[in-house]
């Protein structure tokens, strides 16, 4: 996939960003717990196509999310105006 393309891509339902899951060739936007399938390298962006996730991959993403930043180097970005 290219990250370009992934940057442009919005959940169609809320408008939020989508997480790019490589393994399981999937963009999911955790906001309405659905993962859209990539198909051949093209994004899937039909709610109707979508899988609802379960609360258990939603709970896994979202830490994984969390860990994965705990290298921050902005301690600044919390005083942003
Ligand atoms: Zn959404």
């Amino acid at each position: 996939m290219d990250k370009e393309l992934l940057a442009m891509l919005v959940c169609p339902l809320c408008n939020g960003k989508l997480k790019y899951d490589r393994d399981a060739q999937e963009l999911r936007c955790h906001y309405d717990g659905l993962a859209y399938p990539i198909q051949e390298g093209i994004p899937v962006m039909l709610p109707e196509e979508a899988r609802v996730m379960d609360v258990d991959e939603k709970l896994h993403s979202s830490s994984e999310r969390s860990s994965g930043r705990s290298s921050g180097r902005s301690p600044g970005r919390s005083g942003d105006a």
